[in-house]
C-alpha cells in the first residue's frame, strides 16, 4: 500500500460497513440469518426461502432501496429491524480502525461518513460502536435520495459539506463507488483489502487498499 501524501488531503470521507466496521455482520446477516429466520417465520423450507430471496437480492442490488429496512421488511412481510436486532452481537470494528480515527482526527483533518445505510441501521450500529465523536457529519445517502453509486449523490454531499475533491481522501470497499468518487474528482481513494474478517482478501482492481490502518497513519 502507498504511503498518503498526507499534507494533500484536508478532508477524509469514511465508508462505514466492510470499511470501519466488519462486513462480517452483513455478510452473515443477509446471507445466514435472514434466510433462515425468513423459512422459519413463513413455514417454508430453508432451500425455499433461498430461492425466493435469490431473485429479490438480484434486482434490487445497488439501488438505494437495497439498503432500506423498511422496503425490505414490507417485500418480506417481516421486520428486519427485530431480526437484525437477532445478531448485533456480530457487529465489531475492523481492527485499527478507531486507532486511525482517533489519529486522523488529532492531526486536524475534517472527517466525514458516507454511508448507503438506513438511518436505522447507522443508529443500531452506532448505539454498539462508538464511531458518532470521531466525526463532524454521519451522512446518510437516504438523506439525499442518490446511493453513493450514483453521481447525484456527489454533487448534493459538495452542496452539502462544500469538500474539496481534489484535496479529500474516500476510503469505500465497494468498487463501483470508488469508480464514481474518482468520476466526481475525488483525488485520493483507496479500497479494502479484506472487508469480511471472515473471508479472505480480495482483488480491488485498479485501486490500492487499506491491508493495516496502523500503516495507513504513518506520515500523518
Ligand atoms: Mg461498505
Amino acid at each position: 500500500m502507498p504511503s498518503l501524501p498526507w499534507s494533500d488531503i484536508d478532508t477524509v470521507l469514511l465508508d462505514m460497513d466492510g470499511t470501519l466496521l466488519d462486513l462480517h455482520f452483513d455478510n452473515h446477516f443477509w446471507l445466514e440469518h435472514l434466510p433462515q429466520r425468513y423459512a422459519e417465520l413463513h413455514g417454508v423450507s430453508r432451500a425455499m426461502a433461498e430461492q425466493e430471496l435469490q431473485p429479490l437480492f438480484e434486482r434490487n442490488a445497488g439501488q438505494l432501496q437495497w439498503y432500506c429496512l423498511d422496503f425490505w421488511s414490507a417485500e418480506l412481510k417481516l421486520s428486519v429491524r427485530e431480526l437484525k436486532l437477532e445478531t448485533a452481537h456480530l457487529i465489531a470494528l475492523r481492527p485499527d480502525a478507531d486507532t486511525f480515527l482517533d489519529a486522523i482526527k488529532r492531526a486536524g483533518k475534517r472527517v466525514v461518513l458516507i454511508t448507503n445505510a438506513h438511518r436505522d441501521s447507522l443508529s443500531l450500529k452506532l448505539e454498539r460502536i462508538q464511531l458518532a465523536p470521531y466525526f463532524e457529519r454521519l451522512i446518510s445517502s437516504h438523506d439525499y435520495g442518490f446511493p453513493k453509486e450514483n453521481p447525484q449523490f456527489w454533487d448534493a454531499l459538495q452542496a452539502d459539506i462544500h469538500f474539496d475533491p481534489s484535496r479529500s481522501l474516500f476510503i469505500d470497499d465497494t468498487l463501483p463507488i470508488l469508480r464514481s468518487a474518482r468520476d466526481f474528482g475525488v483525488a485520493h481513494l483507496l479500497a479494502v483489502r479484506q472487508p469480511d474478517s471472515r473471508k479472505g482478501p480480495r482483488d480491488t482492481a485498479e485501486f490500492a487498499a487499506v491491508e493495516d490502518y496502523r500503516d495507513l497513519i504513518a506520515g500523518l
